[in-house]
């Protein structure tokens, strides 16, 4: 059933057994998903199925830190979310990105394992109409050297298209569009409703048994640092580290190289195997390789002709033969979790609805360096050893300057925030996705990533969105 906040209030809402707040892909996923067991469902969403700017405007927010992407460049505020404009990469993470690496850093590491998840792939799969990727490949045993294989969401699936008719179709789920989060009621720490405002202050309150935050990878943070402040001890518990953790994945070109092979599909990047990961103490990265223009091309020879003569003709007769032989190098990895990295309510500016904007707090950190510098050496060494070609690195990727500021910056895979742990001293919520000091209040979404891999996080909310939602209806 569909119904707009803006037209006034349900006459008779009842009670539901879940209210989910956010339809991007984590809150459809899972509304749908309850649906199947027959749940009644409020699924409330700020935005309508059109974008407008009233709705978007909310999104606006600052950065401090390290040069990052405007805040409402990279969500979009509607039914159906950010999905209105991903790009379709879909990998599950990597069994070693749950894992303990105390001595790489601390918090690098999920209370729970890949194994966990697993079973809900092929159906968090179906959701994006992918096929599951294949298993990595080692192809360089004695340098740690890897593929890693994505799979393609092609067209991307834009979950406000594709999942629109049968969401208003179904019998258990009431869609309230243009609905914004305003308020929460709790009393002995757990939610008794919540209260939604429409864009003419239509004010709509929502009671539930449970309830479900996922409204995105800094939304989450950033209205449960609101609610939890009005209502202190209630909603979340003290210790948390609320808004802490945030991450991104950082996506830089980093050079290019001229080899004698082509540039292999997007679907397939580079990496190092877990053991040497461990070995070298670094995080996962991926390299992905696509051709470089002519341009950058003929420029990468004619620097090699000037250090190195003899490669140089050597790579001018592959040039010779083929065109194909330069290509970009972009990287994308695992940025170390670090407690300062964070959500925080601004002091100064609020949304229409009197809620603080977010300011997000990123800084990398020099094991992010390590992380990428260690990665393209590898590869670089393969290159080498097999005779492939050479590899042409930044120099800021070698120490010698910062990062630069104009690149992609980041995915933009917004994470963390609410992380999950087993204790309310690391951890927002629980392996359940329950947060700590509450009795009814759920997470959905990539801020409860406690450590991001470097795979693109879609694929993974959508499987603990199904994993959420059989917790709820067990
Ligand atoms: C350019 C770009 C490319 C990307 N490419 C990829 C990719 O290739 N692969 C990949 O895995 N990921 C990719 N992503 C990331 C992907 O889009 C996100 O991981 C995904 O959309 C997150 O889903 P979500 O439901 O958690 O959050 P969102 O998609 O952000 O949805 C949150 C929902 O909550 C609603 N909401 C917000 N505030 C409120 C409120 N106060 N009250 C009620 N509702 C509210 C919003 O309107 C929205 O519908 C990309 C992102 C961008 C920007």
């Amino acid at each position: 059933m569909l119904h707009d906040l803006n037209g006034g209030p349900l006459a008779a809402p009842g009670r539901f057994d879940v209210c989910v707040i956010g339809a991007g892909p984590a809150g459809i996923t899972l509304a749908m998903d309850l649906a199947k067991k027959n749940k009644r469902v409020a699924l409330c969403e700020a935005g309508a199925f059109e974008l407008t700017q009233l709705s978007q405007d909310n999104y606006k927010g600052a950065w401090v830190g390290d040069p990052y992407l405007e805040l409402d460049a990279i969500r979009l505020r509607y039914f159906g979310g950010t999905s209105g404009h991903w790009t379709g990469y879909c990998r599950p993470l990597d069994e070693i990105d749950f894992l303990r690496k105390d001595r790489i850093n601390p918090d690098a590491h999920w209370p729970i394992e890949r194994r966990d998840l697993d079973p809900y792939l092929a159906d968090a799969c179906a959701v994006v109409q992918v096929k599951p990727p294949p298993a990595s490949r080692v192809i360089a045993p004695e340098l740690g050297l890897q593929e890693d294989f994505f799979s393609f969401s092609r067209p991307p699936v834009r979950f406000g298209d594709k999942y629109r008719k049968p969401i208003v179709a179904s019998k258990t789920i009431t869609l309230l569009l243009n609905a914004n989060l305003v308020g929460v009621e709790a009393k002995d720490g757990r939610i008794t409703s919540c209260i939604f405002q429409s864009y003419n202050q239509k004010n709509q309150s929502i009671v539930a048994d449970k309830y479900v935050f996922a409204m995105g990878g800094i939304e989450n943070s950033r209205q449960l640092l609101w609610h939890a402040a009005r209502s202190p001890g209630n909603i979340c518990s003290p210790e948390a580290p609320l808004g802490r953790y945030w991450m991104d994945h950082p996506h830089y070109t980093i050079g290019g190289a001229l080899v004698s092979f082509k540039a292999p599909a997007a679907r397939r990047f580079f990496g190092l195997t877990p053991q040497k990961q461990m070995q070298l103490g670094v995080l996962n990265c991926g390299l992905r390789l696509e051709p470089a223009s002519q341009d950058h091309t003929q420029r990468m020879i004619k620097e090699l002709v000037c250090v190195a003569p003899a490669l140089g003709e050597w790579a001018a007769s592959l040039a010779h033969r083929s065109m194909n032989c330069g290509i970009r190098i972009r990287a994308a990895w695992e940025a170390a979790p670090v407690f300062d990295n964070r959500v925080a309510l601004s002091p100064s500016r609020k949304d229409r609805f009197g809620i603080p904007a977010p300011t997000l707090y990123w800084r990398h950190a020099p094991l992010d360096l390590k992380t990428l510098r260690a990665t393209a050496l590898q590869f670089n060494a393969w290159l080498t050893s097999r005779k492939l070609g050479r590899l042409r690195l930044e120099p800021w990727v070698l120490g010698r300057g910062g990062y630069p500021s104009q690149d992609e910056l980041g995915g933009p895979h917004l994470m963390g925030g609410t992380r999950m742990a087993d204790n309310p001293r690391e951890g927002v919520v629980d392996r359940n996705c329950q947060v700590f000091g509450s009795k009814n209040l759920f997470m959905a979404g990539s801020s409860v990533f406690s450590s991001s891999g470097h795979s693109n996080p879609t694929l993974t909310i959508l499987q603990l969105a199904l994993r959420l939602s059989d917790h709820l209806t067990a």
